[in-house]
């Protein structure tokens, strides 16, 4: 008998790897031999494969099969090689053609029924695949719109094992399963929160909360939104994401990357190119916050939000681990997560928008009659943020009740608000042109003291504000990248005093 190869894609993060599965029948006892350190996912991998090929009608024989993944080194997750097993075993016992299925490469866990269910991922494997020069791809036909959004591979999408056989010229007689009476395993929830446009029109009041957040969108700043329920921290937030500018290429295909890894993705409409809105609940695990989970890490909240928001409402009731685990995307622009097998790790650039409540009931707020608190509960809840992060965060405005008597007419379309964003934004770009950063918030400290120093006058406000204790040394730094951002929405050259009068307000008062 001959020995059969064909491709499979193991992904380490967004990174793929092409693995050549090869399969070799021989004579003898029995046996199903695995080797190329399958986990224990893979183990089962042999009793899909047989329970597969017999229900089309390919029974595979009773033999020694060995099956070999190379390279071996790699860590092997998940049930996304079973179809490129089963091709394998089928062609070494002589049922396919070795040589048409050499350089193709299989995506898809089998049901035990023969059909091909989809696989988390099939977007970064493919583009794996596409640059290690493979030409043609089969995956499951629940994931062939995202597999054609990379360009220059042939995609075969296929229901079942039986399509695959006949597609390859199947020298045994196989058959399409029996037809199935649950739904199809392929189909899968919507992403309500993708379409959904969320405009500022809607939001009444709150000139200052709703200046903060086009500043924030407009420099990529990180803001902290204080104030009692119901006071429309949660809506101002879930609109940020409407006046961010549309993804780059780049961060289209990593986005897309993420979610196609942590499923969810609905690729009909292409490539995600919306900059996209995550709010983990504070109950969420810290995996599906920050990523992990048993076998392959998958990509968690931060990094579904890359490029785009990371909301936290009621932010001081996240466990601590979880506030402690954003230092390092915030500082590094990723996230790294140890795991058993090795360091898998997944891009997590988001801009952290954060709501508070006053205190644990939420009532602390003007005379604060209604407050059940005691002064203790009270300080320690909002420091739970201190540490890590409330240091990180460029903007704490607070957000009061609406007086709906106040408030005369309906809020400025976020159209308008996206425009001024734009523009922003196209200044900063041009500024930073030739420099490894492309927004205010990216500034280093050296260059906000060298070359992009405010005027003396700007200076010596900021240096009162330090020398009084209004303002930490770190917080310095924050208040002129927010004044930089200022004076681009106002189209000027440089921050003038009143800009960074602004900034300074809009940063509120460091504890000390
Ligand atoms: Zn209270």
């Amino acid at each position: 008998m001959p020995v059969a190869r064909t491709l499979a894609v193991a992904l380490t993060g967004l990174e793929g790897t092409v693995v050549e599965v090869e399969a070799d029948v021989a004579a003898g006892l029995p046996a199903f031999h695995l080797v190329g350190l399958p986990d224990s996912s893979m183990l089962q991998a042999r009793e899909r494969v047989r329970a597969a090929a017999a229900q089309i009608g390919a029974g595979i024989a009773q033999r020694r099969i060995a099956v070999n993944m190379q390279p071996a080194w790699l860590p092997k997750h998940g049930s996304g090689f079973d179809l490129a097993i089963a091709i394998a075993v089928l062609a070494a016992q002589g049922d396919l053609e070795a040589e048409d299925i050499a350089g193709v490469v299989h995506l898809g866990e089998l049901g035990l029924d023969g059909r091909i269910r989809p696989v988390p991922g099939t977007l970064p494997a493919l583009l794996a695949a596409r640059r290690a020069g493979v030409g043609r791809a089969v995956v499951p036909a629940a994931d062939a719109d995202e597999a054609r959004l990379v360009e220059g591979i042939g995609v075969v999408p296929a229901e079942d094992l039986c399509e695959v056989l006949r597609h390859h010229g199947s020298r045994a007689e196989v058959h399409p399963p029996a037809p199935q009476q649950s739904l199809p395993a392929a189909a899968r929830a919507p992403d309500p929160e993708r379409r959904e446009r969320l405009d500022f029109c809607d939001v009444l009041g709150q000139l200052q909360a709703r200046r903060a957040a086009e500043v924030a969108a407009a420099g990529g700043h990180h803001l902290l939104l204080a104030g009692p329920p119901g006071a429309g921290k949660t809506m101002i937030a879930a609109r940020i994401p409407g006046i961010l500018p549309p993804l780059g290429n780049r961060d289209a295909l990593d986005v897309s990357a993420i979610h196609s890894l942590s499923g969810g993705f609905d690729a009909r409409a292409g490539l995600i190119t919306d900059p996209p809105f995550e709010a983990p609940h504070h109950t969420a695990t810290t995996a599906s916050v920050v990523g992990g989970g048993p076998g392959l890490a998958r990509p968690g909240a931060i990094s579904r939000a890359h490029a785009g928001v990371l909301f936290l409402d009621e932010a001081p009731e996240f466990p601590s681990r979880v506030l402690e685990a954003l230092r390092e995307p915030l500082e590094t622009g990723d996230v790294t997560l140890h795991r058993a097998r090795g360091i898998t790790r997944y891009p997590a650039r988001f801009q952290l928008v954060m709501a508070a409540n006053p205190c644990p009931c939420g009532h602390a707020w003007g005379r604060g009659d209604r407050c059940t608190c005691t002064p203790l509960q009270r300080r320690r809840y909002l420091a739970r943020l201190s540490g890590p992060v409330l240091d990180r965060i460029d903007m704490r405005v607070e957000v009061g009740p609406v007086d709906l008597r106040r408030v005369d007419a309906a809020g400025e379309p976020s159209a308008a608000i996206a425009r001024r964003v734009r523009a922003a934004r196209e200044r900063q770009r041009r500024r930073f042109a030739a420099l490894p950063w492309t927004t205010n918030s990216q500034i280093p400290g050296s260059a906000l003291r060298g070359d992009l120093a405010p005027e003396r006058g700007g200076r010596r406000m900021l240096e009162e504000a330090v020398d009084q204790g209004r303002l930490t040394l770190r917080g310095h730094d924050r208040v002129l990248r927010v004044a930089w951002t200022l004076a681009d929405l106002d189209g000027a050259e440089i921050p003038d005093g009143d800009h960074i009068g602004t900034a300074l307000s809009l940063r509120g008062k460091d504890r000390t």
